[in-house]
């Protein structure tokens, strides 16, 4: 056994919480449980027609072989072409990196710009690979709690006093995986500056730029001027927006140094992202798009009416939340269920028992949200058919209600 002892870092790694939960979850219906399934953060939908047959052409063309590590030309120059036509910013092909899922992309920047003793900054709640990614590189996460009242978003003033001289990255999600939440363009800006002020490189997650509702808008961190651009990098892809998690393609944009580096790093770690799922995503950027506001009017649809059912909960069991702008989750704290009788003469007390009491009792699965930095809150994604949303629903009242 001695030769095979796994290094302390691995060691020391916890799998991903939300597949972990998502497994477990199918383990159970596996055996014939009829589980209510919220865990997983992924479109429901099947990815559009037109890009799966963008694949399908791809491999009939040939195009079954390497690629240039960091992407096909065509695929840089439509991400290039993308953020021209929605936001009116231009990047240069450069300046973009494409890689295995916007996981991936994650783990390059840093891998690409942390190491040993460095500090990293994340408000929480964070998505569950935030704080692994950086524990994997050596480098310390630098959790700043925000709160419901605060919308889940972090303050200038927040950010500015978690700055040592030791930070060398500070990690944003916008919109929010878990809470949803959406930061408004001045407290946005307001983040930006300071980052410029203290010359903080920020890793800007995008990831759920096309899922907003009820209003909330979107800006991207690097179009608050060149020097703000200067020291993000956007990490965005097709996962979202396109109903793509299966085919892998996420990118990086930022300056021209850090791209080449984590060009570097890929071209040694995983060589290129899939030729097919490239061809694909090109097709997803450059085709018709109306897909992609078809599949976040139905998330709307969704998002509403779990927030209609909720609502009540508030007075009726204490349950606590902020609603979500952005992204298909609802992220809402029980703390007021612990050490009360639920029902099936379940008692918990804490959200991680909580999760696994309701998965027993009324085969509804969640997310704990210890996994996510919020102790005492529960995530649930409503990306997910509406039957399953409303027995779900009924079922997670019914436990509180004892
Ligand atoms: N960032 C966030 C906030 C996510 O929720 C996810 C998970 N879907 C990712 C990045 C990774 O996306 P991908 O599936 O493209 O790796
Ligand atoms: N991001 C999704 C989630 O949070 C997918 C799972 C994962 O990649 O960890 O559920």
């Amino acid at each position: 056994m001695s030769a095979l002892r796994l290094s302390p870092v691995v060691q020391s790694l916890k799998p991903s919480a939300t597949l972990a939960a998502a497994a477990k979850a199918k383990d159970l219906k596996s055996k014939g449980i009829n589980v209510y399934d919220f865990t997983l953060g992924e479109p429901d939908f099947i990815t559009p027609a037109n890009v799966r047959q963008a694949a399908v052409a791809a491999m009939e063309a040939g195009h079954t072989h390497y690629t240039p590590s960091g992407g096909i030309p065509e695929l840089k120059k439509a991400v290039c072409a993308a953020y021209k036509r929605d936001y009116g910013l231009d990047f240069t092909a450069a300046q973009v990196l494409i890689s295995n899922g916007a996981k991936h992309s994650i783990h390059n920047v840093i891998a690409s710009l942390c190491g040993p003793g460095d500090e990293v900054i994340i408000p929480a709640p964070y998505w569950v690979s935030y704080s692994a990614l950086v524990e994997l590189t050596g480098a310390l996460p630098v959790i700043v709690d925000t709160s419901e009242a605060s919308g889940f978003c972090m303050s200038a003033d927040q950010f500015r006093n978690a700055i040592t001289p030791r930070t060398r990255l500070m990690m944003l999600n916008n919109p929010s995986n878990p809470t949803g939440a959406t930061y408004p363009v001045d407290q946005l800006e307001a983040l930006a500056r300071v980052a410029v002020e203290h010359d903080i490189p920020v890793l800007s997650d995008e990831i759920y730029e096309k899922l907003l509702y009820a209003g909330a808008g979107f800006r991207c961190f690097a179009s608050f001027g060149a020097d703000v651009a200067a020291r993000t990098i956007i990490v965005s892809g097709v996962s979202k927006a396109y109903a793509m998690t299966g085919w892998r393609i996420g990118w990086t944009i930022g300056p021209v140094e850090v791209i080449k580096a984590m060009d570097n790093l890929q071209s040694q770690e995983t060589s290129n992202p899939c030729s097919i799922s490239q061809y694909a995503a090109v097709e997803a950027l450059n085709g018709p798009q109306e897909s992609v506001e078809a599949m976040r009017c139905e998330f709307e649809k969704r998002r509403d009416y779990v927030m209609g059912r909720m609502r009540p909960w508030r007075e009726k069991f204490g349950v606590t939340f902020a609603e979500p702008g952005g992204a298909f989750y609802a992220f809402f704290n029980v703390n007021s269920s612990f050490g009360k009788p639920l029902a099936g003469g379940h008692t918990v007390y804490n959200a991680t028992d909580f999760c696994t009491a309701l998965l027993e009792q009324a085969h509804v699965a969640l997310v704990t949200g210890d996994a996510f930095g919020a102790p005492g809150y529960v995530r649930l994604s409503f990306a997910t058919n509406i039957e399953t949303i409303t027995a779900g629903l009924d079922r997670i009242e019914a436990f509180l209600a004892g």
